[in-house]
């Protein structure tokens, strides 16, 4: 094979006759019969056989490649925007061919553009099976690719290391078998389930790479058992002394979540826990136990959220519950001044404080933690494997800290049990008792103005409001403008209430101050970008206005909500939208509209947009599955799991294999 070939293969991600096995077909085509031209219909891919009448080169509007067939039955024409001396030699009058595409109304009647061409004698046979279309890339025909995984099909030993009792509880066919039945599909094979990828032969394949996705997560989850970690026992006081001083009570799910929590801190090796609760769910109470647990064995720790705004407010939320106990806070940000923040790194250096709270700035060069144990990390999804890492990298070599990630976005199930399995996982499945739900309103923009006397008639009743402007993607410097006229519009309906702004270009002490006056009740709108997104928390806030609901995704619309419906007044969210709506906009704003469970509409958000933005979102260097897919074939991921399991611990060799297979070296990637 050439040295180009092998670097057009590449792109395809194929190294080796190992790879050219598991290239699948993209879809197949039906070669096996002839259609009459008479009978050609557009939008319906067809093959049909005829003689060429004409044959010519024209340059207008553009240079093509224009050739008529005739079959007897009518006229068909043919078009190459891009075509080879080569190919007009094939194509010359009175040559027979067969050409497969899809027929569009043209000028003269139908026609093809860019058919795929087969020169044939008289009478010559047709396929009497599906032709397979292989996903490629520009350089690399379909015919060279069959004819390589043809050789690959023939050279390479397909051994199945998959217990047969499995195969036949599962009824999934052997590997070798599979292969053929893609590669090759039998003359009866049921075209629509190849073709929508229900064949057994495809089931076998998927189930397979479900399997290696879950014993490369199982490995990389007992390398990390294997570490060392600062163990942390249970010594109960300072939690206990919090849980004391507290106005309330936890919840059981909180209970039960600090449990798991702590049972992981005491052991020596790295806790790698998600703590996963919707919005509202109490996870800032069960992180601060975590972190008290490392203070009551004299170590460090940290927790790092994403915004300046919610760094903040977990500060100040920290500081208050601690300082009664007198444990002191460290704040880190880059909106604090040069002396305050040296002050901050040297208290953290000396160990002499042992806990801080910071956005990245917890993970830049400056910032030492000698004593790190335990590192928090807030809407986890925000941040990308790298600044995780870093965080991680604060401690000493040989002690990494214990990980504790928090997110509001919640994983669906059959996520949470592929891409995130190697993961421990505890859920706050309860919120705290005592709040209203928060009723969901959809209102037209031409309705704007009812929604303004809204909020007024809402804040002189000593309600507070938000009011977050549309949300603009392309521009950021169109998204300032927006907000700055939405508040001028807003400041001057509502003369008689206190309006305030943030957006995320206002240095950090003035969107720091602006979340001040709106938590302290001295500002009765806040209008607001999606700054306010995650996690902030003012529980006399009880109506949300959000206008062009229709741009934000699912996850942001049940965040924005959730930042009202924390108090004891009933809320209201107000979802304005403008028409005409989009596909997607208005099945966005029903799932919102019918939707309070973060778990329902985090299942409907994969629905409507696939996986690829959620595991996207991770970052984290693991491969998407190329053939699985985590809605049609979850019926397979629990016994992939069990066998992932089963065959790690008895049958390495077995577990080798596959896994070469499928990953060849590139298991050190999904490791990071
Ligand atoms: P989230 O899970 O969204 O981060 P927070 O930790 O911000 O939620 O908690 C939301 C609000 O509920 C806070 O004001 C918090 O103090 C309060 N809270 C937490 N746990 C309880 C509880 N068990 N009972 C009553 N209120 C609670
Ligand atoms: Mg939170």
């Amino acid at each position: 094979m050439g040295a180009q070939l092998a670097g057009l293969l590449a792109k395809l991600d194929i190294r080796g006759p190992r790879d050219l096995l598991l290239h699948l077909p993209l879809r197949y085509e039906d070669e096996t019969r002839l259609t009459p031209i008479a009978d050609v219909r557009p939008g319906f891919p067809a093959q049909v056989e005829g003689e060429v009448a004409a044959c010519e080169v024209v340059l207008r509007p553009r240079r093509q490649l224009v050739v008529r067939i005739h079959d007897g039955s009518g006229v068909l024409v043919a078009r190459w925007l891009n075509f080879y001396p080569s190919q007009q030699k094939q194509l010359a009058v009175g040559r027979r061919v067969r050409l497969f595409g899809e027929p569009r109304g043209g000028f003269f009647g139908y026609e093809m553009v860019h058919p795929r061409v087969r020169p044939v004698e008289q009478d010559e046979p047709l396929p009497d099976a599906l032709t397979p279309v292989y996903p490629t890339t520009a350089g690399v025909g379909q015919a060279t690719l069959r004819k390589l995984i043809d050789r690959a099909l023939q050279s390479e030993h397909l051994d199945d290391p998959l217990p047969a009792e499995i195969l036949g509880d599962l009824r999934l066919p052997g590997f070798a078998e599979a292969l053929r039945a893609l590669h090759h599909p039998a003359p009866d094979a049921d075209p629509a389930a190849l073709e929508l990828r229900e064949h057994p032969a495809w089931r076998r394949i998927k189930f397979e790479e479900l399997l290696v996705q879950q014993m490369s997560l199982r490995r990389a989850y007992n390398a990390r058992r294997a570490r060392r970690a600062v163990p942390l026992p249970e010594r109960g006081r300072l939690p206990r002394a919090l849980l004391g001083a507290l106005p309330f009570r936890p919840t059981g799910a909180q209970s039960r979540a600090a449990a798991e929590i702590a049972a992981d801190l005491a052991a020596p090796h790295p806790m790698q826990r998600l703590l996963q609760g919707d919005v509202g769910s109490g996870k800032t109470l069960v992180a601060a136990l975590a972190m008290l647990q490392a203070v009551d064995n004299g170590w460090q720790a940290v927790m790092m959220a994403p915004t300046e705004i919610l760094a903040e407010q977990h500060w100040r939320k920290l500081s208050a519950w601690l300082a009664p106990l007198g444990i002191d806070v460290a704040w880190l940000s880059g909106s604090r001044r040069k002396r305050e923040r040296e002050t901050e790194l040297e208290r953290l250096r000396s160990g002499e404080v042992l806990l801080a709270v910071g956005t990245h700035a917890l993970i830049e060069d400056p910032v030492t933690l000698p004593r790190l144990a335990l590192a928090v990390v807030d809407e986890q999804h925000r941040f990308g494997v790298r600044q995780r890492l870093a965080l991680r990298e604060k401690g000493e070599e040989n002690r990494r800290p214990h990980m504790l990630m928090m997110s509001a976005t919640p994983i669906p199930r059959t996520l949470a049990m592929t891409h995130y399995a190697d993961l421990d996982v505890s859920v706050l499945d309860e919120l705290p008792p005592g709040r209203t739900p928060i009723r969901t309103r959809l209102v037209s923009d031409a309705r704007r103005d009812e929604v303004v006397e809204r909020v007024r008639q809402a804040c002189l009743g000593g309600r507070q409001a938000y009011w977050v402007c549309p949300l603009i993607e392309e521009s950021e410097a169109l998204q300032l403008q927006t907000a700055v006229e939405t508040f001028d519009a807003l400041a001057e309906a509502l003369s008689e209430l206190r309006v305030g702004l943030v957006h995320g270009r206002l240095k950090a002490d003035e969107k720091s101050a602006a979340m001040k006056a709106f938590s302290a009740g001295e500002i009765d709108v806040l209008v607001a970008t999606t700054v306010i997104e995650v996690g902030v928390d003012v529980p006399n806030a009880s109506l949300m206005v959000i206008e062009h609901a229709e741009r934000f995704g699912l996850a942001q619309l049940h965040q924005l909500r959730g930042r009202v419906g924390r108090g004891s007044a009933e809320s209201v969210c107000i979802l304005i939208y403008a028409q005409p709506l989009s596909q997607t906009g208005r099945e966005r704003l029903k799932v919102i509209y019918e939707n309070t469970d973060g778990f329902e509409i985090a299942r409907a958000d994969l629905r409507i947009r696939g996986p690829g933005e959620f595991v996207g979102a991770r970052q984290s260097g693991l491969p998407l599955l190329r053939y699985a897919s985590l809605e049609e074939d979850g019926d397979l991921i629990e016994p992939a799991r069990q066998l992932a399991e089963r065959m790690l611990r008895d049958m390495p060799e077995a577990t080798e294999r596959l896994m070469q297979r499928w990953l060849g070296g590139r298991e050190a990637l999904l490791r990071a």
